[in-house]
């Protein structure tokens, strides 16, 4: 139950890059509100300042946001209005926010989200993987032990993965992705998205993690790595197939690996042609 005679909540998605992509109706409604709860108040300013906004600003972030959600919900009880903004894209997804919108959610304030930006729908957006199911996993654990455990928790995921990772541990990552899930997989890297360096790279995970380790601009800017889902588990003739398959596809262009393949699994090239597709995450 919501009580109309609270204050609102508007949980605003900013830019990821481009100031073009701020909403008519996110700029209208961070320059009604009576406060805007920011990650980080001098970032959030300058964003206020290039579009002449000037609603006051308090901080919140991932080490005050517990205690600093009680003090706004105060305010929202006494009728005030609020915008939550993150330093980039939507607050609360790998961003502080959480903890407000359950508090808010809890004392039964109105929450209105204002969509816009989103790295990882951005991303998912133009991968050329399949979107009619995902998996949003955020930021893998920093260190190795950690990450190849969770990367091996989705081996068997058959939606498509998507992550965010900071550019100095993209190559690390995706040497894990590698060993954990497989070369063969095909998957996207976009980075920079709706900056001047935006850039997409698609391919198998072992092209990916190839072209980190050689290009020095792979991992300049921020990223987001798409991933396929795992095809379907074969059956006991199929299980042949794939254990000829799965190095092959390392090796050879994928027609070449189904043909090879096929004479060593003894079935027909269509079939070993449509796994092998399905192996690299192809729909
Ligand atoms: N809340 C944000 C959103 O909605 O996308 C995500 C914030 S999270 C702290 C930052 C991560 O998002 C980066 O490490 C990167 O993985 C991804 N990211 C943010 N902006 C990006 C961009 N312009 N291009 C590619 N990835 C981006």
């Amino acid at each position: 139950m919501t009580n109309e005679a609270l204050g609102r909540l508007y949980v605003v998605a900013t830019p990821i890059g481009n100031l073009g992509d701020l909403s008519v109706r996110a700029c209208d409604t961070l320059r009604s509100v009576d406060l805007i709860a920011a990650e980080d108040t001098r970032h959030t300013g300058a964003l206020l300042r290039h579009f002449g906004i000037q609603t006051p600003l308090v901080s919140l972030h991932e080490h005050n946001e517990h205690q600093r959600a009680g003090d706004i919900i105060l305010r929202l009880r006494r009728g005030l209005t609020v915008a939550l903004v993150s330093d980039a894209g939507t607050p609360a997804i790998s961003d502080p926010g959480f903890d407000l919108v359950r508090a808010a959610a809890a004392a039964g304030i109105v929450i209105i989200a204002l969509p816009g930006p989103c790295a990882a729908v951005a991303a998912l957006s133009i991968a050329a993987l399949p979107t009619d199911r995902f998996c949003f996993e955020g930021f893998l654990p920093a260190r190795g032990a950690a990450r190849r455990a969770r990367l091996q928790a989705l081996v068997n995921e058959p939606r498509t993965l998507v992550f965010y990772e900071s550019p100095h541990r993209i190559e690390d990552m995706l040497k894990d992705c590698v060993s954990s899930i497989g070369g063969e997989r095909s998957a996207a890297a976009a980075r920079e998205i709706t900056k001047l360096h935006e850039t997409i790279y698609r391919g198998s995970l072992a092209e990916l993690a190839a072209r980190a380790g050689r290009d020095a601009d792979f991992a300049r800017g921020e990223i987001v790595l798409v991933i396929a889902g795992a095809p379907p588990a074969p059956d006991e003739a199929g299980q042949m197939l794939d254990r000829a398959l799965r190095p092959l596809l390392e090796e050879l262009p994928l027609k070449q690996a189904a043909r090879l393949a096929a004479r060593i699994a003894d079935v027909r090239d269509n079939e070993a042609y449509k796994r092998a597709l399905a192996l690299k995450g192809d729909p």
